[in-house]
């Protein structure tokens, strides 16, 4: 069976786009940003949307996602919450 770990990504103030990497949606699709084929699936800390379906979670260390649905700014990084959904 796989087992996959959901974790909420933080929720941090928009982040200065020419220092940081701001990864966001195109349009208004509601669905997975970054798919992959990890054990890890990353959650809005505010809506719960799926942000990163299946990925690695050290892959996505240090980089900030707009959420597609609620658009807060999530950062994904080291010391998330986690929880067993
Ligand atoms: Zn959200």
């Amino acid at each position: 069976m796989e087992k996959v770990t959901s974790i909420q990504l933080q929720v941090v103030p928009k982040p200065d786009p020419r220092e940081f990497t701001i990864l966001q949606w195109p349009d208004d699709r509601v669905q997975p940003l970054v798919t992959g084929d990890g054990d890890t699936n990353l959650l809005c800390g505010t809506c719960h949307n799926i942000i990163c379906d299946h990925v690695f979670q050290d892959t996505v260390n240090n980089i900030y996602f707009q959420c597609s649905k609620c658009g807060s700014y999530n950062h994904a990084r080291g010391t998330p919450c986690r929880s067993t959904e």
